[in-house]
């Protein structure tokens, strides 16, 4: 690891200053730390914000909630509103990593945290998003690589946040102290490989994230989130889904679904959405649904599986959304 400046920052203000010559944001740290540790990047200088009181905090507002980007993953999961009212988010945080880390990682880190391809994590492999040339995925090791949206590189969106917040018809506000403020939705939060191989997120490197905006779900909307892995804890998804659905009686006004580890940005599925629109739930509809969400899907040399994978964890979580079923126990986390 480089040597590196620490500036230990208690206002946002004062974070906001300190963000010029390649300084970068640390949080957490979960993430930050382990991209230095494994030499893929040599910040000169971190900007600590993780005692910066008014980045902390969950408030309920008259329109939802406005969540501090130094809320830990933990605190959300365990948030009374948000476990009666946001499901899909308290269980999207209270099922990512550990008991450990969720203690420690924010949801903001969580959000901007980058890809876990194993090519981009090592310092030996200089690939498409380092500026290079090359994807070492498509001919190399890919069983934990995008199924859809790919383009040039099949690395997968690894927040399971991002996909709650999806779900939620989120945003994020973004602060820079030379322009001030401004609203991206979490969708929009992404950049596409194809767009900007080396820009993850729109996010420029003067700019903080200082809060996340969720809208309250109508009277009536159920939803859930669920994630399957190789181990039941300790890793990311190789898939996972979530779920909203809007209800009038038994039968599902508006579903929104999510995906997070079939493609390198964070995804609605809109043809498992048209297959619920104005369905009751039922096994037959959830099953439609979880078929439609791996439409156009394209696997690679060694994840068809997750073609197989994604209609039951979207069946299931529908059917969990919809109060049909328990959480199922092969679901990680
Ligand atoms: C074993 C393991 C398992 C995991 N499993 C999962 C999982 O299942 N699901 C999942 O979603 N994640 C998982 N993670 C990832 C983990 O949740 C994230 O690394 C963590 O949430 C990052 O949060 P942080 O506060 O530590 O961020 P940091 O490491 O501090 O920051 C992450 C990135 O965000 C930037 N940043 C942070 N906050 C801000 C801000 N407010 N404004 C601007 N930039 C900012 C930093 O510059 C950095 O680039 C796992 C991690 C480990 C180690
Ligand atoms: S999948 Fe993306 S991050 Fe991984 S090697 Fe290919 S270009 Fe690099």
């Amino acid at each position: 690891m480089n040597r590196f400046v620490l500036a230990d920052c208690t206002s946002v203000d004062a974070a906001l200053s300190q963000l010029h010559d390649g300084a970068v944001v640390k949080a957490g740290g979960v993430d930050l730390l382990d991209r230095m540790k494994d030499g893929i990047e040599e910040p000169p200088k971190l900007v600590n914000i993780r005692n910066i009181a008014e980045l902390r905090g969950i408030h309920e507002t008259d329109h939802g909630l406005t969540i501090g980007p130094l809320a830990t993953l933990a605190e959300i999961s365990e948030h009374p509103a948000i476990r009666s009212q946001y499901q899909i988010l308290s269980d999207a945080c209270g099922h990512a990593a550990t008991p450990h880390i969720r203690n420690m990682a924010t949801v903001g880190g969580n959000l901007l945290q980058r890809i876990q391809c194993w090519y981009y994590r090592s310092a030996d492999f200089q690939c498409l998003r380092k500026g290079k040339d090359f994807c070492f995925a498509f001919g190399g090791l890919n069983q934990y690589h995008a199924i859809m949206d790919y383009g040039s590189c099949p690395a997968v969106a690894p927040s399971s946040a991002a996909v709650a917040l999806l779900g939620l018809n989120s945003s994020v506000e973004l602060t820079s102290a030379k322009r001030g403020k401004r609203t991206v939705g979490i969708r929009e939060l992404y950049v596409v490989p194809d767009a900007n191989p080396t820009k993850f997120t729109v996010i420029e490197p003067d700019e903080l994230l200082t809060a996340i905006v969720v809208p309250r779900p109508t009277p009536g909307t159920r939803s859930a989130y669920q994630k399957y892995g190789e181990k039941e804890s300790f890793d990311w998804a190789i898939a996972d889904a979530g779920v909203v659905l809007e209800m009038d009686g038994n039968v599902c006004r508006r579903a929104v679904i999510t995906m997070g580890a079939a493609s390198p940005v964070v995804r609605r599925s809109a043809q498992a959405e048209a297959a619920l629109a104005g369905q009751p739930i039922t096994e037959e509809t959830a099953r439609a649904a979880g078929r439609a969400s791996v439409e156009g899907a394209l696997p690679l040399s060694m994840n068809a599986y997750k073609v197989d994978l994604f209609p039951v964890a979207v069946y299931r979580t529908i059917l969990l959304a919809a109060g049909q079923r328990d959480r199922d126990p092969s679901a990680a986390g």
